[in-house]
């Protein structure tokens, strides 16, 4: 199975999402699907763009929309592997708002967020990512607003499955974007994916010198919200690999009547001109 495609990515060298790009074409590859039952959602920046590399159903949806879109996909066709993507301005600021609906909703959708902690896209603008003191054109004193801290929120909102890796660690993001496609439920999965053209500030370097590998930190376990948050707090959210996974909740399709029956995308709708007309008809 090869989810690549012959599409060129046109992202800086360097880019993060390079990386995030390879891991989920071998994720899908090593759970033994096929790219027709894989559909990639995406919203609008620089990691929008890559719901066109990979050789999947792709659409490339509108800023901070990629969640609701990946929803209706899911619902349409409950066959398919569905992965949202973005970065953290999209998910984060404009899509905030479907980011923690869908946490609670816990589709069996997997959600990657490329978060650089800037807007690459429009030239290097403060996220909702960026640390206090953070300076772009949009902030030129430092930003004065505190960074959200993502990880600890989706815990928050119910989230039945988190994680966070860094894009150079392609071993460990593969395996845990294959958990989460593996995961029944929603998988929120958050990646490091520095900006190199636009953050001088969180570099390559300063990711090295500042995350903390969960396997290393002695007795951590995944299924312990409470041991999450308090791991998150810790260590100001700067911590990599599976922080909770919650294996009891059921999902949503697990929990809505006739959502096991044949998918919606299969049924034949068609119905003929008479009717059409006389539905036309009784709706005018
Ligand atoms: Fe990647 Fe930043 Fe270039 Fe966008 S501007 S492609 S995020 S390095």
């Amino acid at each position: 199975k090869d989810f690549r495609n012959n599409v060129k990515p046109n992202w800086c060298p360097g880019c993060g999402d390079f990386s995030v790009q390879a891991a989920i074409q071998r994720a899908a590859a090593n759970i033994g699907i096929e790219p027709e039952q894989l559909a990639v959602i995406s919203g609008i920046g620089c990691s929008g763009r890559i719901s066109g590399y990979i050789n999947s159903y792709g659409f490339h949806g509108i800023h901070g929309r990629s969640l609701p879109i990946a929803q209706g996909v899911k619902m349409a066709n409950k066959d398919l592997t569905v992965i949202a993507s973005g970065g953290d301005g999209d998910g984060f600021a404009i899509g905030l708002g479907h980011t923690i609906h869908a946490i609670r909703r816990n589709m069996d959708i997997t959600y990657i967020v490329m978060d650089n902690q800037i807007y690459g896209l429009t030239k290097g603008q403060t996220s909702p990512r960026s640390d206090i003191g953070f300076k772009t054109k949009s902030t030129p004193n430092g930003s004065i607003e505190s960074a959200l801290s993502i990880m600890e929120m989706a815990l928050s909102a119910g989230a039945t499955f988190v994680a966070q890796s860094f894009s150079t660690d392609l071993k460990d993001l593969t395996a845990l974007i294959e958990a989460g496609m593996n995961h029944k439920g929603f998988a929120f999965i958050n990646v490091f994916s520095p900006c190199v053209t636009y953050n001088k500030v969180n570099t390559y370097e300063w990711f090295k010198q500042n995350l903390t590998k969960l396997k290393d930190v002695e007795g951590y376990e995944a299924g312990n919200k409470a041991v999450a948050m308090k791991t998150l707090m810790e260590h100001n959210g700067l911590v990599t690999g599976l922080i909770y996974q919650n294996k009891e909740q059921k999902s949503y399709g697990e929990m809505v009547d006739g959502y096991s029956d044949e998918s919606l995308s299969k049924i034949d709708l068609s119905i003929s001109e008479e009717e059409f007309n006389k539905l036309l008809t009784e709706f005018m």
